[in-house]
C-alpha cells in the first residue's frame, strides 16, 4: 500500500492489514499490533476510526503484519501475553501462556491445601502458573524451575515487574530443586506425541519444542514428574499435570502403578480433558 493511494487512517489501516494477515482473527490480530505500535486502545479504533496514523508507525505496523501474516504468533510480536489477568512478557524460548492452563490454576486453588503451602510449577516458561498462583494465595511459598536459561530470566522478570514474589530455579525437572518437600506440584509439561500434525500448523511452529513434544507418546515428561514427584511431596501432598484431551485415562494409570492415590481427570472450558490430579498417600 502507499502512502500516496491510501488516507492512513486507522479503520483503512485495519481492514488493509486484516485483509493480509488471514486465519483465524485477523481483525483481531491487527486491532492488537496497530494498538502495540500507537500506543492507542483497541476501543479507540472504534470510537474514532478516522483518526490518522502517522506513516512511521503505519510502516512498522506493517512489518508486524508481514510477519505475522507469515505466521508469527501475534504474542511473540507485541512480546506479551495475558495470563490470568496478568500482563507476562514472552519471548521466542517459551511457550505462549494458554487460557486452557487457567484452568490447571483454578483446579490448583479449589484444593485442600495449607495456608502456608509450599509449591512448585516445574517447567515454567513465561511463569504462568506460579504468577497466577502467588497472585491468588500471597501465604504460599512459590517455587518455579525451567531447564532453559533465557525462561528462568524470563519468569523472575515477570515476578519483578508484577511484584509476585516467586523463587526461581534453572533445573531440569527435580534435578537441581534444593532439597525438602512440597504441598503441591504443579506442571504444564510437554505432551506432544512427536509424530502429532499438530505441530506443523499454526502458531505452535514457532514455539520452542522442548515445551511440546514429550516423546513417541507425548508421555516421557509426565512419566518422569508422576515417579519422581512422590519423593519431593509431604504425606497428602498433590501433583497436578496438564496433559492432551486424550492422555486422561493413561496418565491416571501412570499415576495408579506409581502408587499415588484420589486420580481425577478435570475438563477444560472447552469441555476436553485437560488435567490430571493425585494425591501422595498420608503414609
Ligand atoms: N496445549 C498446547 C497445544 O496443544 C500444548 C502445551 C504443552 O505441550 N504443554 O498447543
Amino acid at each position: 500500500m502507499s502512502n500516496s493511494e491510501c488516507s492512513l487512517t486507522c479503520e483503512a489501516l485495519l481492514r488493509e492489514a486484516a485483509g493480509r494477515i488471514g486465519g483465524e482473527s485477523p481483525r483481531l490480530d491487527a486491532e492488537l499490533l496497530l494498538s502495540h505500535i500507537t500506543g492507542l486502545t483497541r476501543t479507540s479504533f472504534r470510537a474514532w476510526p478516522e483518526r490518522d496514523v502517522p506513516v512511521e508507525q503505519a510502516e512498522r505496523f506493517f512489518e508486524l503484519v508481514g510477519e505475522r501474516a507469515s505466521g508469527q504468533p501475534v504474542a511473540y510480536l507485541l512480546g506479551e501475553q495475558e495470563f490470568w489477568s496478568l500482563p507476562l512478557k514472552v519471548s521466542p524460548s517459551t511457550l505462549i501462556p494458554r487460557p486452557g492452563t487457567e484452568c490447571v490454576v483454578e483446579a490448583a486453588l479449589s484444593l485442600e491445601l495449607p495456608a502456608r503451602a509450599s509449591v512448585l510449577d516445574l517447567g515454567t516458561g513465561t511463569g504462568a502458573i506460579a504468577l497466577a498462583l502467588a497472585s491468588e494465595q500471597p501465604g504460599w511459598q512459590v517455587m518455579a524451575s525451567d531447564r532453559v536459561e533465557d525462561a528462568v530470566a524470563l519468569a523472575r522478570e515477570n515476578s519483578q515487574s508484577l511484584g509476585l514474589p516467586i523463587t526461581v530455579v534453572k533445573s531440569h525437572w527435580f534435578d537441581q530443586i534444593p532439597a525438602g518437600t512440597f504441598d503441591l506440584l504443579i506442571s504444564n509439561p510437554p505432551y506432544i506425541p512427536a509424530s502429532d500434525r499438530h505441530l506443523r500448523e499454526g502458531d505452535v511452529r514457532f514455539e520452542p519444542e522442548s515445551a511440546l513434544v514429550a516423546g513417541d507418546d507425548g508421555l516421557d515428561d509426565i512419566r518422569l514428574l508422576v515417579t519422581e514427584g512422590l519423593n519431593w511431596l509431604n504425606p497428602n501432598g498433590w501433583m497436578l499435570l496438564e496433559h492432551g484431551y486424550d492422555q486422561g485415562s493413561a496418565v491416571r494409570d501412570l499415576f495408579a502403578k506409581a502408587g499415588w492415590r484420589n486420580m481425577e481427570t478435570r475438563k477444560d472450558y472447552g469441555g476436553n480433558d485437560r488435567m490430571t490430579l493425585a494425591r501422595k498417600p498420608a503414609s
